[in-house]
């Protein structure tokens, strides 16, 4: 028996789940929001769907795990009698760079190395470096993973990989294409050739993680070939309040037109555009479709900008990996907006796609939504970025591969071309 505590943080909330691996077992989940402001909320659910709520003054990530094990040790609300019952931690880091391939176990070494990255991805890694310290903090004997967000495109080639800008930059200060979301692009592939009953290294995938965060990755035998996300996630898709591809002359354009600083710039390109920009109404996608259908022509617009482009990237990956056995969707809006599903694959009967309107709008969550005899299968995948964090902790800690890494025969990021 091996229980893992599976931790995301982000810059005010953690996100947990302690999962029995072996079995699979999610025995308690839970949330931790407003970290640092005033009136922080803890939800804790467990396997009995026992739930409870505490508020309080939670300043910092260090408390918050405090709260979290205070509550997974709590007589009346938890699942453990005692810490020692906690197997390992399993940390979601979103940047790895090129320094990390696959998951690892957390040394001072590897501390270092995150903490040396942090320029490249500043509005997550400080996040994850804060709880993986809070946990060491508190769990000073219990061994350590991280699993980044950014690994499994590790393998990409140079060609995708690299950006059209001098090659110096790639040298000077690591500039490329890094892609993330990877956990949920590797879980939804692998799952997605487990459901078919074909084995992973024969199946051309184009995986579609739709949520407040948006990415494609192009699959191919197991290996991402591409990924819509760049050297920040603000590339490739529209996103909740992310724009997605530009012209990046566009922007330098707004700044002097507008007086913007590089601050004020990331904040409009991050969190005043895409969906939210475009419409003017929301970032969220049920709030557009609401609007949409009460013919509201900017919310219109962003649902089918937000649809178009991910259609122009299935024809993309389509071609960039030599045809496509399957196309699947996750993530909040991946897996619940039938709307969104049902624009994209009706431009996609020339690839074979065999729609199923029906098996669209209803079934179990995780079901084809294409005709029997569709050459290009279409199917929803619930993403599980947690039981991959939860299975490659194990693995590591046992000594083993872990799954996420089992597959991989290349990891080109190092030195491609001089
Ligand atoms: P995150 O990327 O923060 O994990 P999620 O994967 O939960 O977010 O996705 C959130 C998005 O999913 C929001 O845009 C939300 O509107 C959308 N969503 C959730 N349920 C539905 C639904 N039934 N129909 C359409 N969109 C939905």
């Amino acid at each position: 028996m091996m229980n893992i505590l599976v931790v995301n943080c982000g810059s005010s909330s953690i996100k947990y789940q302690f999962i029995e691996a072996e079995s699979n077992t999610r025995l308690a989940k839970g949330l931790v929001e407003r970290i640092g402001m005033s009136g922080a909320v803890l939800t804790n659910t467990r396997h009995d769907d026992d739930t409870i709520k505490l508020t309080g003054e939670i300043l910092d990530h260090g408390m918050a795990i405090e709260y979290v094990l205070a509550v997974l040790l709590s007589k009346n609300h938890g699942v453990i009698k005692d810490k020692s019952e906690i197997h390992a931690v399993g940390h979601r880091v979103v940047h790895g760079a090129e320094d990390f391939a696959g998951s690892v176990l957390i040394t001072d070494a590897v501390l270092q190395s995150l903490r040396d990255n942090i320029e490249l991805a500043p509005l997550h890694n400080p996040h994850n470096i804060r709880g993986i310290v809070a946990c060491k903090q508190h769990l000073p004997e219990v061994p350590q993973v991280g699993v980044f967000d950014t690994a499994f495109h590790q393998s990409m080639d140079p060609q995708a990989f690299l950006y059209g800008i001098p090659y110096v930059f790639y040298k000077k200060y690591k500039i490329r294409r890094y892609g993330f979301h990877g956990t949920s692009h590797f879980y939804v592939s692998n799952r997605y050739a487990e459901i078919s009953g074909k084995p992973i290294t024969d199946l051309k995938i184009i995986t579609c993680h739709l949520g407040n965060g948006c990415s494609m990755a192009a699959v191919k035998h197991g290996q991402s070939v591409d990924t819509t996300m760049g050297f920040t996630p603000l590339e490739g898709l529209i996103m909740g309040t992310r724009s997605g591809d530009l012209d990046p002359q566009m922007i330098l354009y707004i700044m002097g037109k507008e007086g913007l600083s590089l601050a004020e710039a990331t904040t409009l390109l991050n969190k005043h555009s895409g969906l939210m920009g475009i419409s003017g109404v929301s970032s969220d996608m049920r709030e557009i479709e609401q609007e949409t259908e009460a013919n509201h022509s900017r919310a219109k617009i962003a649902f089918e900008m937000f649809c178009y482009r991910v259609t122009k990237y299935i024809g993309a990956y389509a071609a960039a990996m030599n045809g496509v056995d399957a196309i699947v969707f996750t993530g909040g809006i991946g897996e619940n907006s039938t709307l969104v599903r049902d624009h994209v694959c009706n431009s996609l009967e020339f690839l074979g796609v065999g729609f199923d309107k029906e098996k669209n709008e209803s079934g179990p969550k995780e079901r084809l939504i294409t005709k029997g005899d569709s050459r290009v299968s279409v199917a929803i995948v619930p993403t599980n970025e947690e039981l991959v964090i939860a299975l490659d902790t194990m693995a590591i800690v046992n000594g083993e591969v872990p799954p996420s890494m089992r597959n991989m025969i290349k990891n080109h990021s190092l030195d491609p071309v001089d």
